[in-house]
């Protein structure tokens, strides 16, 4: 019979992959908690009118992306393409925007139909944070210096950099919008199929092209910047001078623009050169429409989402890497109860202590090249005669033809927790 393979753009995620996946997920919710923000856990599913209502029914993602169904009542529900459009959905279900300056995070697989390649798949998964009910430029300052911190946890300064823009307030986009059709209107003939269809529908999107004739086109197209409204030009220009206080260097794009409608004023990407067409590592903006565009009491806000694969690879190409093994390995000629025994009593002992036993018995040769293969540092020999006696051995088995060391079985707990003091604070 064929064997039955995963979906297409859908991974799974192997042992020998985990250890690198909880490493930077730990280091995510650290530099989370240092800023004050808390967990929230939305579900995978929504109605598919939450992304319709705040992504936009003109973007790529609810156009050509979404994975929507309807289930078995008939009603239209969509796997989430990303995850600012559920949190707010559930911010304002639960009342979570009353008091201003609330910070959650979130993590999660995401779902959008996609052509899978390298850096996109179908299912890839997203850390996020958003702040509510803050307008002030300190919020995306603060939310951008988390940005910069977590790459330095992450060993990655100077793979990233930043890159800004502003979009302008609602009314701001709206002049320009004209403004940009009118340039482009002449010229449509020239633009690439899907911008030509983005002119009546998404014009700001077009900046996204992939064509280079567009690409060109764009280059010389009237600016954003030129149409900003006064408020929105006063809290870019207030940002840039709090980046420039906290040190952190940016580069100013008013080419960028993001693929979501719900964004106004600042946009960011932090972008890296080492992952090739796929740069784009972690991207938000400022969204103060999104929560009234839902049906909720307008509320400002401002978030960011990382694709954890893309985070990943670059870890990888700077050579991070984590693995996980036992500490001790337990090769036994006694009884299966006695070895399991003294196994429960090592786990007692050692809070974090990793620990295999040869479960499968068989000979002494055999167990030893199992445990030669789990990788761990120390293995425990209870031979017959020995265990009679109340003793067992301990051996390093990254020392060379390592001696083996007796020790009564009573002591055994203390003499491994002193071997591996250093292991089991990790
Ligand atoms: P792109 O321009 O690469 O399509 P996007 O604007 O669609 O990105 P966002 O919706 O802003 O992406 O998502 C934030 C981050 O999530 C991206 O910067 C990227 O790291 C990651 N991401 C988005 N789509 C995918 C995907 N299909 N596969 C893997 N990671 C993704
Ligand atoms: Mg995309």
């Amino acid at each position: 019979m064929n064997t039955i393979q995963s979906i297409r753009g859908m991974h799974d995620i192997l042992p020998d992959q985990t250890p690198m996946w909880q490493w930077l997920e730990s280091r995510l919710r650290e530099t989370f908690g240092a800023y004050d923000f808390r967990e929230i856990r939305v579900p995978v599913l929504e109605k598919a009118e939450v992304f319709k209502r705040s992504i936009g029914e003109a973007t790529d993602v609810v156009e050509k992306e979404m994975y929507a169904f309807e289930d078995r009542n008939g009603d239209l529900l969509s796997l989430r393409p990303e995850g600012t459009a559920g949190v707010v959905r559930a911010a304002i279900q639960h009342g979570l925007l009353q008091t201003p300056g609330t910070k959650v995070w979130y993590q999660g697989p995401m779902f959008r139909h996609e052509r899978p390649q390298k850096g996109r798949q179908r299912q890839f998964h997203q850390f996020g944070a958003e702040v509510f009910g803050l307008d002030v430029p300190a919020a995306d300052a603060e939310l951008i210096a988390l940005g910069e911190r977590l790459w330095r946890e992450l060993g990655l300064s100077g793979r990233i950099r930043l890159e800004i823009n502003t979009l302008g307030d609602r009314e701001d986009r709206q002049r320009y919008r004209r403004k940009l059709i009118e340039y482009l209107e002449p010229r449509r003939e020239q633009l690439d199929a899907d911008s030509q269809r983005r002119l009546e529908t998404n014009p700001l999107r077009i900046f996204d092209s992939k064509s280079e004739t567009t690409r060109e086109i764009m280059a010389d197209a009237p600016r954003l910047a030129d149409e900003l409204g006064d408020s929105a030009r006063a809290h870019f220009s207030e940002l840039r001078t709090l980046l420039d206080a906290l040190g952190i260097e940016y580069r100013l794009n008013t080419g960028l623009v993001r693929g979501l409608d719900y964004y106004c004023r600042t946009v960011f990407e932090w972008v890296t050169d080492d992952l090739g067409a796929q740069g784009t590592v972690c991207a938000g903006g400022r969204y103060n429409d999104l929560v009234a565009m839902q049906g909720g009491r307008d509320t400002p806000g401002i978030g960011f989402a990382l694709g954890v694969e893309r985070l990943l690879s670059l870890l990888e190409s700077v050579g991070a890497s984590r693995r996980q093994q036992p500490h001790v390995f337990i090769v036994s000629r006694v009884e299966p109860a006695d070895m399991l025994r003294l196994a429960e009593t090592l786990r007692d002992a050692a809070p974090g202590l990793r620990l295999a036993c040869a479960l499968g018995g068989g000979s002494m040769r055999a167990q030893f090249k199992r445990a030669d293969r789990s990788g761990a540092r120390w293995c425990v020999i209870l031979g017959e005669a020995e265990f009679e006696r109340g003793e067992a051995a301990i051996k390093d088995l990254r020392a060379e033809q390592g001696d083996q060391e007796s020790v009564a079985i009573d002591e055994l707990p203390g003499r491994l927790a002193t071997f591996l003091a250093d292991d089991l604070g990790d």
